[in-house]
């Protein structure tokens, strides 16, 4: 059948190191995986975890987390997400039958979280039991100018670690429920916009504490990779370093390609059909992977991780990655796979078949 033939073309390819050139999807929701699974989808490639904080239940804690003074009560208002949070992540790992799933650790801007009307603090402040006027100027001081750019990604938990904290345990203990069941499971922690390599060097070793202590707990072994997005230039540029705190890298193209050209990846309706229609960009670089650019710091980073570290995974999950001629420029680069939305995921796989048979000496 098509996909037994795209199977064996993509697994037989190599190039240096790599061996194999898979097609994972991006899932956030068990129906997801399970539709891209069917798809022919050979892994997620990225679970974006912040629609599970959205819902009311768990914004309400999430902002009592947000404004507490102490560490306790932190971890207390994270307690009352950690049983929800499991109960998606397993869900996602038992869709994929034990496929790669790369969890993605929280990522949108603080901002986003934070009460913007006054019924929304009058809310807050009545679920901590204290006057809107008391907690205004708390709130105030955690908006900004500029989200995108701001409070986001790792550095959400340089100032909060115990979100990351609670994700963690969250990804092993599903784990851990998976293995207890008969369920193949592998889990890979996945922290984004990363900078450089210090953070990992901060947050790498508290996740692997956690892992370690619960997995010793149940019993239960299992090799729990983590890894990083290189979706902000500077940590493209630095991927050497980054490397050594790394298992796998992923090219979050949607915030690479708004850095890079410093176009917004939100707005650029207003100006890209000018553009266009004056032909100053041969394509849309949201669209397809800009190779000059984008495609250069991609390069980069994948010879620089792998000088490092030669079996160093590296993939895409940004929305390029289910781009055809994204795909072809992925594996010519050396990529291992890339990660697209589940719907696209028939069309990646027979597209990474021809890249592999147009791109590979006969
Ligand atoms: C990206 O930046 O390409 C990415 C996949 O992450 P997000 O779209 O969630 O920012
Ligand atoms: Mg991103």
């Amino acid at each position: 059948t098509f996909l037994s033939w795209c199977d064996k073309v993509c697994a037989d390819s190599v190039r240096g190191n790599v061996k194999g050139f898979l097609v994972r999807t991006n899932a956030d929701q068990p129906e997801d995986a399970k539709r891209a699974f069917d798809f022919g989808a050979q892994g997620v490639g990225l679970c974006r975890t912040e629609h599970m904080f959205f819902d009311k239940e768990k914004l309400i804690h999430f902002r009592t987390m947000i404004v507490a003074d102490t560490e306790e009560a932190r971890k207390e208002a994270l307690k009352k997400i950690l049983p929800l949070q499991k109960k998606d992540f397993f869900g996602i790992f038992k869709a994929m039958e034990g496929r790669p799933v790369t969890i993605r650790l929280l990522d949108p801007p603080l901002h986003e979280f934070v009460p913007h009307t006054k019924e929304e603090v009058a809310e807050l402040a009545e679920h901590l039991g204290v006057k809107p006027k008391d907690l205004q100027p708390k709130i105030d001081k955690l908006h900004e100018a500029n989200p995108m750019l701001g409070h986001r990604g790792c550095r959400l938990a340089v100032t909060y670690p115990e979100i990351y904290d609670m994700q963690v345990e969250a990804i092993v203990l599903a784990a851990i429920d998976c293995v207890k069941k008969n369920i193949p499971v592998k889990p890979e922690i996945m922290i984004p916009i990363v900078c450089d390599e210090q953070e990992l060097a901060l947050l790498r070793p508290r996740a692997e504490a956690i892992i370690k202590k619960n997995l010793e707990k149940a019993k239960v072994k299992l090799d729990i990779q983590i890894g990083t997005m290189i979706e902000v230039p500077r940590a493209a540029l630095l991927a050497d370093k980054i490397a050594a705190f790394a298992d796998f890298f992923s090219f979050g193209t949607n915030d690479l390609t708004q850095m890079t050209f410093a176009f917004s990846r939100d707005d650029v309706g207003s100006f890209m059909p000018a553009y266009e229609k004056l032909g100053l960009l041969d394509v849309d670089p949201f669209k397809s992977v800009d190779e000059e650019g984008v495609g250069m710091l991609m390069n980069w980073a994948t010879t620089k991780g792998r000088s490092v570290k030669s079996d160093l995974k590296v993939g895409i999950c940004g929305e390029q990655g289910g781009d055809p001629a994204t795909i072809d420029f992925c594996f010519r680069t050396g990529l291992n796979y890339v990660s697209c939305s589940p719907f696209r995921v028939p069309i990646a796989r027979l597209t990474a078949a021809q890249a592999v048979l147009r791109n590979t000496k006969k």
